[in-house]
């Protein structure tokens, strides 16, 4: 585990969260200040930085993430009605948590992309 690490205390089990769907390589928890009815962080249990820390290494446990979020999708009803995937990287972005997590978005009309 990244030392001081959220999102991997969180994996862990050592910080709660509202679980949405988990295996052995992926957790999706709902969001705590969440901007949208549903949202969803889809995260790695294994700590990387950002989209920017994947490597063809990581080709199968992205996949994994995405199944993950048509899973997380399908479970919080939004599947149909649309729903948005978003992961930041870096000061531009405004990341504030610095381990991959995926953003699923939905349950509401979103605007356009920033
Ligand atoms: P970022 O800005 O890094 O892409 O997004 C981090 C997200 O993590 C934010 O939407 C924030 O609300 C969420 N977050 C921060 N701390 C916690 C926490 O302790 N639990 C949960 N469930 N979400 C968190
Ligand atoms: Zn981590």
């Amino acid at each position: 585990m990244a030392h001081d690490c959220l999102f991997c205390k969180i994996a862990a089990g050592e910080i709660p969260s509202s679980k949405v769907y988990e295996d052995e390589d992926v957790l999706a928890f709902r969001d705590i200040n969440p901007v949208a009815p549903v949202h969803v962080l889809v995260i790695p249990k294994q700590h990387l930085g950002s989209v920017a820390d994947l490597r063809p290494e990581h080709t199968e446990l992205l996949a994994k993430l995405f199944a993950a979020v048509q899973r997380v999708a399908a479970e919080t009803g939004v599947a149909e009605t649309g729903y948005r995937v978003v992961t930041n990287h870096g000061k531009d972005s405004g990341q504030q948590v610095l381990h991959l997590h995926l953003h699923v978005l939905g349950g509401r009309t979103l605007g356009p992309v920033a």
